[in-house]
């Protein structure tokens, strides 16, 4: 089922920013008028689950920025937090089941299972999500799906 790209990276994000006051989310997604073929709950889970991250783990940042850009046939969405980052060293962890970065302060309270379940829809969708980051300045986390309906389905 297809959905309008723009319109949806909108309402998702308007509906994170009214859970916090503490940050304010930019959006740099001027993609005309894309259509995608994903499954749009999914991909809401996704987006929020990594909204929710940028803003749990930048306590001291006041800024988010969601970016969509399109690359051919794929569409790349990246959100940037001016948070605490991610050791270098934990980096290919934290899609992992249950993994969660190991000095994190005990007031960070979570599962460990928001990007492992992320990561999951993303690749039933023929897609890749990967992550830089630098410790103590931040974290970028994209995701890619596929722009088009692909020809099998
Ligand atoms: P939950 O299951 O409630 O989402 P969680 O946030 O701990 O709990 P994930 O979302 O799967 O779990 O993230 C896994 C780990 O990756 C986190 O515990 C944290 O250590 C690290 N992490 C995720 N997003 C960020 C981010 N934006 N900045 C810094 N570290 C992050
Ligand atoms: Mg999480």
């Amino acid at each position: 089922i297809s959905f309008p790209l723009g319109a949806f990276l909108l309402e998702v994000i308007d509906s994170v920013q009214h859970t916090t006051v503490t940050h304010v989310i930019e959006c740099k997604c001027d993609i005309g008028e894309l259509n995608v073929y994903a499954d749009r709950q999914r991909i809401e889970q996704v987006l929020t689950n990594l909204l929710t991250n940028a803003a749990k783990y930048s306590p001291k940042a006041d800024k988010i920025v969601v970016e969509a850009v399109r690359t051919g046939n794929d569409l790349i969405i990246s959100v940037r937090d001016y948070g605490i980052g991610i050791p270098q060293a934990e980096l290919d962890n934290v899609f992992s089941r249950f993994y969660r970065v190991k000095e994190l302060h005990p007031s960070f309270s979570g599962l460990g299972i928001g990007l492992f379940i992320s990561q999951e829809i993303i690749q039933r969708h023929h897609g890749r999500i990967w992550v830089e980051s630098q410790e103590g300045s931040g974290s970028t986390f994209y995701f890619s799906i596929p722009a088009f309906k692909r020809k099998e389905e």
